[in-house]
């Protein structure tokens, strides 16, 4: 590399630097971050557990609420619970071969009864809402109560909802919205769900 060419590259990082460094002095608030975590990708759920772990790292508390019964042994599950992270599972009802409408009603406001609690709990900092947004989609849940309760929840509680789909409501109210592209999936090329990766 010539002297010119890494003068150019120093004044240009010096540049880029000055402006991250303004943007940072002036984003100085403070509070409960809502995020949803949407789209037809992978990595959605993994995402959510992803600041779960990030969140206990510092000592803090974290719950989570799942809203679809996975069909496969939880990973995540087991290990969160071992540990002592609140974990609520809608153990019946809702799996993606639902037939019975009222049974799925019924098992999901049971969830979402446990969901609020940890929405009123200000000892916990974290609160992941896995799939919560198929729950809306069916009619589950109501939108207005749901919102109302994410609104009301403890002002430094951060919470994360994920799920395909997500509620144009949900996505209004939310600080923070990211949609995973499905670009490929091996799935598609006939790999089925891998222990350890996929669940
Ligand atoms: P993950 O739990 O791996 O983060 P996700 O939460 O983004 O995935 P879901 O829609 O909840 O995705 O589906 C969960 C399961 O379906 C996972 O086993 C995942 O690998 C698989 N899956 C996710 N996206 C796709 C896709 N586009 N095609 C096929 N299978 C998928
Ligand atoms: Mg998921």
């Amino acid at each position: 590399m010539t002297e010119k060419t890494q003068n150019n590259h120093q004044k240009r990082q010096q540049k880029l630097k000055e402006k991250v460094d303004e943007r940072i002095a002036s984003a100085q608030d403070e509070k409960g971050v809502l995020q949803v975590i949407t789209g037809n990708g992978k990595g959605k759920t993994t995402s959510g557990f992803g600041m779960v772990i990030r969140c206990l790292g510092h000592g803090m508390q974290a719950g989570v609420v799942q809203f679809i019964k996975g069909q496969w042994d939880n990973g995540e599950k087991n290990l969160l619970s071992n540990i002592g992270v609140p974990f609520a599972v809608m153990e019946t009802g809702f799996t993606w071969e639902t037939q019975n409408k009222e049974a799925d009603t019924i098992a999901a406001q049971q969830t979402w009864q446990q969901a609020k609690l940890m929405l009123q709990n200000p000892e916990i900092d974290l609160v992941l809402l896995d799939e919560l947004t198929y729950m809306l989609s069916y009619d589950y849940l109501d939108i207005d109560e749901v919102i109302s309760t994410l609104e009301n929840r403890p002002a430094m509680q951060h919470v994360v909802v994920t799920g395909r789909g997500a509620h144009r409501r949900l996505t209004e109210i939310a600080d923070t919205v990211s949609e995973v592209r499905n670009v490929k999936h091996a799935f598609d090329a006939g790999v089925k769900a891998q222990l350890g990766f996929d669940y």
